[in-house]
């Protein structure tokens, strides 16, 4: 199956997406440095600890000036279900302590002044925060023309042929980032994430659903094929 990275296709795969799963939840316009915050916990992490963890830190500190001058330790304590709690404590402080040095409060608002590859740069200035993080700061809260690329986008766009399987993680950012069009980045986003978490799992993925089957390189070489799961990808979709 080959690479097939046109607009077309993408276009098609999108339509295929909405028709089985509908349209997700819109850009968020509500405070960005808390979504920024949230992101920071969710990094590898299940989502209901991510909600544990957030619930517990805005419900045990007043504002974000007490969970910048919080003990890093108790702060640590607190987002505990979060895991990887020290690093993820030692994140927030600096991400509040950055944009409060940046903008003179607690708002990232001053990003949208700058053009974005700028704001995405200055995010990902801050130890700890990598592309994904930022992407999605950028598009939710700023409908910035970037993708966030997480786990099931990178092994979706994988299957569907949109990238090669040796691409790293920046690799597929950077090429989902250009050939999926602005207005579609973020419903792709979150319908493959949606597809990831329901159908298209990492190992033994349901696929059930019909209009997917046909972008898919894993179901037609192991699904409807005869090739057994440890030998895909093949090397020649390498
Ligand atoms: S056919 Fe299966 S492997 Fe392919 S995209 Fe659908 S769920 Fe995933």
């Amino acid at each position: 199956m080959e690479l097939d990275q046109s607009e077309k296709r993408v276009r098609e795969i999108y339509q295929d997406l909405i028709d089985v799963y509908g349209k997700q939840d819109d850009v968020d316009d509500s405070d960005g440095l808390r979504q920024l915050l949230i992101t920071i916990l969710s990094q590898n992490v299940a989502d209901e600890n991510t909600s544990r963890a957030a619930e517990n830190l805005f419900n045990e500190f007043e504002d974000y000036r007490e969970i910048e001058d919080a003990d890093t330790g108790n702060l640590a304590d607190v987002i505990n279900p979060a895991g990887l709690p020290e690093t993820k404590a030692s994140r927030i402080q600096r991400t509040l302590k950055a944009v409060r040095e940046e903008s003179g409060d607690y708002s990232v608002e001053f990003l949208s002044e700058m053009p974005e590859g700028e704001a995405q740069n200055w995010l990902e200035d801050i130890k700890g925060i990598g592309p994904k993080t930022a992407s999605i700061l950028m598009n939710f809260h700023f409908d910035a023309d970037v993708i966030p690329v997480d786990t099931h986008v990178e092994r979706i766009s994988k299957r569907f042929r949109l990238v090669p399987f040796s691409a790293s993680n920046q690799k597929t950012h950077d090429i989902m980032n250009k050939v999926v069009p602005r207005e579609l980045k973020h419903q792709m986003h979150m319908l493959m994430i949606q597809h990831g978490k329901t159908h298209c799992t990492a190992r033994n993925p349901d696929c059930g659903e019909t209009k997917l089957r046909k972008h898919c390189s894993h179901y037609q070489l192991v699904q409807d094929g005869d090739m057994d799961e440890e030998k895909y990808p093949p090397e020649d979709l390498r």
